[in-house]
């Protein structure tokens, strides 16, 4: 999964972005749902949230939840009930 950093300015870019639905607003910041992250996988080529965010390096691999792209496909096929 992906991770929101403090850098995060609000600017709302990401989060109508995401096609997991993972990204929120949190408490001060948008924050990412990992547990919904598929780095979007099954979607496209590279996550969408990075390419859209307008600050270098603010959304990041979330260094708490390590992910291999077998085990990211599978949430994939999860979240999407197909399984
Ligand atoms: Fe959503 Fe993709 Fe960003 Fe994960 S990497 S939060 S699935 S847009
Ligand atoms: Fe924050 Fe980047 Fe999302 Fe904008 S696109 S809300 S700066 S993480």
């Amino acid at each position: 999964a992906l991770l929101i950093t403090n850098s995060c300015i609000n600017c709302d870019m990401c989060e109508p972005e995401c096609p997991n639905q993972a990204i929120a607003m949190g408490d001060l910041i948008y924050q990412i749902d990992a547990a919904r992250c598929t780095e979007c996988i099954g979607f496209y080529d590279s996550p969408t949230c990075q390419k859209v965010c307008p600050i270098d390096k603010t959304i990041i691999v979330d260094a708490r939840h390590p992910e291999c792209q077998a085990e990211l496909w599978e949430k994939f096929v999860i979240l999407q009930g197909v399984a």
